[in-house]
């Protein structure tokens, strides 16, 4: 870290406009070119495979608040889609346990929100439901 705000501040300088840049880089004591330098070069997103090619302060200024916008927004996206698919899921899971049709061991969701997405259920097979009685070895078939 070697500029002087964190997280949301960077954010905010990072999508100011040029009329509102001069007196937010006043306010937070820092530029807007630092804080795209800082994050690409020293931060978690210097791993991130869109920025790469800027790393080591290569690209224009420009260039490089425009990647690192982008890559701000890909990650935004990212988060709205994942919590829209387990709104989904739950949503799922209370209608399978309304019918007492959930699985037991993911409560119907067919899913669980684990560090590197969504981690699908073995014992449903990430439908959600009861395992279907007819795969019970010991079912008599109607
Ligand atoms: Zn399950």
């Amino acid at each position: 870290m070697t500029v002087p705000i964190y997280g949301d501040d960077m954010i905010t300088l990072l999508h100011s406009t040029a009329e509102e840049l001069a007196e937010l880089e006043f306010r937070f004591g820092t530029t807007q070119t630092a804080v795209v330098d800082d994050l690409i070069e020293d931060s978690c997103w210097s791993g991130e495979p869109s920025l790469e090619p800027y790393l080591g302060g290569k690209g224009s200024a420009e260039q490089r608040l425009q990647a690192l916008r982008a890559a701000l927004a890909a990650d935004d996206k990212n988060s709205a889609d994942k919590s829209t698919e387990w709104q989904v899921s739950m949503s799922q899971a209370s209608k399978l346990a309304e019918l007492g049709e959930e699985c037991p061991i993911c409560g119907g969701t067919g899913q669980w929100p684990g560090l590197q997405g969504f981690v699908a259920c073995k014992p449903c097979g990430g439908a959600g439901s009861k395992v279907p009685t007819s795969t019970i070895p010991n079912s008599i078939p109607n």
